[in-house]
């Protein structure tokens, strides 16, 4: 996407393709398609293909098809499919009227199986799974013919008809497609077409038991729905012979192109459903839009952006290598638009008093401090500052050294748009914990300088303690501590969980503009990162900020000093 670019930064091999086939006339226009199964959400690896198939349309004012794939309905629900097609909205695109199940063709799949059997290309095997696993051969052992390979059509037809007649039990016969046991590509071996499954689906409910695998329905679909260009992730490479036999052998009136890509992959994290539901599952995680997932509805929980996740996808770009991109790649995102667009306010994770002793009690007034400094078009917002004020703890120190150009005895700091503040005098409690300090400040310094210019160095944030409103603070960090945690043959990935990923602050304080802040609001904290309200758990009762993402890069950091 990011329109912005597209015209300055080389075509990928894709869209070279694309490009090449209108040129040439092999296509007027082309239609491309997102085809999720519903069982589970999407995460960050499907916003690379939504980006490409519906982006690739948008650029050529073509369509692209939400399919749901939905062949296995045991593993599948409408909840499901009710994300997904939330979260494609989110990302910014529409699918208009071209919205399919793959359920929907059910009929015609089963068909098309029929007509292959007509055609003796295909047989009812009876071989166990296990038995067919070892028919099958390996790499380097060909493969040898079922016993049932050579059965009549007729006999064929009838016990098709039997086993989608629910007369034949589960797991004792399938259809497979009679290609070659000889072949070299594995999955050219009579692959299984359609099995026995006496499950519930929850679109067509009990009217079929038996369901057509992925390699049969995907080339099919894509051909009824006229798709021109079938864009899949590189581990399909091997399964193009298949698509492409299906298609040839039917003869069908159009032949869709199926085209593999690298695939995402992020450190530091899974993408794969299979593992993300067993952390939602097994409680890992508060659920699928949990904020430290890297789901879509995580990420927008978490306080992303579309317009983050799409420069994101389109930076990686389109390839045809594996490769991993750094988490920090995902994070410098999101930091690169909140950066310019969310306006700065205050918030203290961990307040301590500050008490102005020179300050006249019962007073206060409003100053006034802008919403981005680089930025003027951003305005600016008053702010109450009063004799009692809070002020980030780690922003004292006793003993300090001369370089810490914060809070500590004998010192002056500036508050941010405010005064010149001098400490004077830490208190402390029985324990020995300081828990005010005893401030004066200069009142010929409104704004933040002495008329006669010495010089400051320190600037800090605060918030004046009446108006300060109380928030929880949830700082995020990564889910894995490991860069590939399900990389270890012997390991779990969840056996990788950073422990410290959640941080829990109550009592957090925050500027009392933010009583205002709905979800989609985001905000910089000065000094702490970015911000905004958590879309679930925040209620009249309790304000609950999520970090979106800190100020830096504190990984790189760490990896840097090794
Ligand atoms: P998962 O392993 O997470 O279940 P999947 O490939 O089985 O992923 P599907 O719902 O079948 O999930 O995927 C829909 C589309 O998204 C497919 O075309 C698939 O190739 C693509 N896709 C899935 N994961 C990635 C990824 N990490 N990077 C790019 N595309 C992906
Ligand atoms: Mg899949």
């Amino acid at each position: 996407m990011n329109e912005e670019n597209k015209t300055k930064r080389p075509l990928d091999f894709i869209r070279q393709i694309i490009a090449d086939d209108l040129s040439s006339g092999k296509h007027d226009t082309i239609v491309t398609r997102f085809p999720p199964e519903p069982n589970g959400f999407l995460h960050i690896g499907h916003a690379k293909s939504i980006c490409l198939n519906f982006g690739v349309a948008r650029e050529n004012n073509a369509c692209c098809h939400l399919r749901f794939d939905d062949t296995n309905p045991g593993k599948e629900s409408s909840e499901y499919v009710e994300a997904i097609k939330n979260d494609v909205h989110w990302l910014g695109y529409d699918w208009g009227e071209h919205l399919y199940y793959a359920s929907d063709y059910f009929d015609k799949l089963h068909d098309f199986a029929v007509e292959l059997i007509k055609m003796g290309k295909a047989y009812v095997c009876h071989l166990s799974s296990e038995q067919m696993r070892e028919y099958r051969g390996t790499l380097t052992e060909t493969g040898k013919d079922s016993p049932y390979r050579n059965r009549s059509v007729e006999e064929n037809l009838e016990l098709f008809s039997q086993m989608k007649a629910g007369e034949l039990e589960e797991g004792s016969c399938a259809l497979r497609a009679k290609i070659d046991m000889n072949s070299p590509n594995i999955l050219l071996r009579d692959p299984v077409l359609y099995r026995i499954m006496k499950t519930h689906h929850h679109r067509t409910g009990d009217t079929w038991c038996i369901y057509p695998m992925y390699d049969f329905t995907h080339c099919l679909s894509d051909m009824l729905e006229g798709i021109t260009h079938s864009l899949c992730t590189l581990e399909f490479e091997n399964n193009r012979p298949l698509y492409d036999w299906v298609l040839d052998t039917l003869a069908t009136p159009c032949h869709p192109r199926q085209i593999e890509f690298a695939r995402l992959n992020i450190n530091f994290t899974v993408t794969s459903k299979r593992k993300l539901l067993q952390l939602v599952n097994e409680g890992h995680v508060s659920g699928w839009d949990d904020p430290r997932m890297l789901t879509i509805s995580g990420l927008r929980r978490r306080g992303y952006t579309p317009k983050s996740i799409r420069s994101f996808c389109e930076g990686v770009g389109i390839g045809k290598k594996e490769s991993w991109i750094d988490m920090g790649v995902l994070e410098n995102s999101i930091r690169d638009d909140l950066n310019v667009t969310a306006p700065r306010v205050f918030g203290i994770l961990d307040p301590i008093k500050v008490i102005i002793t020179n300050y006249p009690e019962n007073e206060s007034e409003m100053l006034e401090a802008q919403n981005h400094p680089q930025n003027a078009d951003m305005g600016t917002r008053l702010v109450p500052f009063s004799r009692e004020l809070f002020i980030e703890r780690s922003d004292y120190m006793e003993n300090a050294p001369k370089k810490f150009f914060r809070f500590t005895e004998g010192r002056e700091v500036r508050l941010r748009y405010a005064y010149l503040v001098t400490c004077n005098k830490a208190i402390k409690n029985s324990e020995g914990e300081v828990v005010e300090l005893h401030c004066t400040y200069d009142p010929e310094s409104r704004g933040g300088n002495a008329p006669d210019g010495r010089k400051v160095k320190g600037t800090i944030h605060w918030l004046s303690a009446a108006e300060a409103v109380t928030a929880e603070i949830r700082l995020y960090d990564r889910l894995f501590s490991v860069e590939y945690p399900d990389a270890d043959k012997e390991k779990n990935f969840k056996d990788f969980l950073n422990p410290e990923s959640l941080q829990v602050l109550s009592g957090c304080k925050v500027e009392p503009s933010l009583l205002n802040a709905n979800p989609d609001d985001r905000y910089q904290f000065e000094r702490q990162g970015y911000f905004c309200l958590d879309s679930k758990d925040n209620n009249s009762e309790k304000l609950v900020f999520n970090r979106i993402v800190t100020l830096r890069d504190s990984w790189a950091k760490l990896a840097g000093k090794g």
